[in-house]
């Protein structure tokens, strides 16, 4: 995805930036800069002007910003772009698919029922298989079905008992 990355390995520790450089060096409007000051908490040397920002804390600032998009998910967990947080599949089920990079595994939110990617190494699939219910992708979406015909086979048995019932009337 198209996930902003700010580089910060060719900033200078001991060096005071300025606005105009830290915005040049990120490539964002100065505006942004001053954002970042005001309320995600980059750090000025002082409040005179002009704004000063130490490398040292430029940065640290930038490697956060860095994290921040990132998302840990656990293993038996999927990033769901629709919740923007790691979520469980629905009914533990994933379907897999071979890729020259690994294992694309595709399942279904079980927040907010969107569809869920994840790519797992060639290497985990004993795992995978232990960790999760493997279907068909066709399966992945048939979710509904098993409990709807539940509960037509619940309903027509309670007719069974009656018409029974009838009969010993
Ligand atoms: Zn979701």
């Amino acid at each position: 995805m198209g996930k902003r990355l700010y580089r910060h390995r060719n900033l200078s520790y001991w060096w005071c930036y300025d606005l105009d450089e830290i915005a040049n060096h990120c490539d964002v409007h100065v505006q942004t800069v001053r954002a970042w000051i005001k309320s995600e908490g980059l750090q000025t040397t002082d409040s005179n002007n002009p704004l000063l920002v130490y490398g040292l804390d430029l940065i640290a600032f930038l490697k956060k910003q860095n994290d921040k998009g990132k998302c840990r998910t656990a293993f038996e967990q999927f990033y769901c772009m629709s919740c923007k947080e790691a979520c469980p599949a629905l009914q533990t089920k994933v379907a897999l698919e071979q890729k020259p990079n690994g294992l694309c595994a595709k399942a279904i939110c079980r927040t907010c029922k969107s569809k869920m990617n994840k790519t797992f190494k060639l290497n985990d699939f004993q795992k995978l298989k232990r960790a999760f219910n493997v279907v068909d992708v066709s399966q992945l979406y048939d979710c509904e079905v098993p409990t709807l015909k539940t509960h037509i086979d619940g309903h027509s048995k309670d007719n069974e008992f009656e018409s029974l019932q009838g009969d010993l009337v």
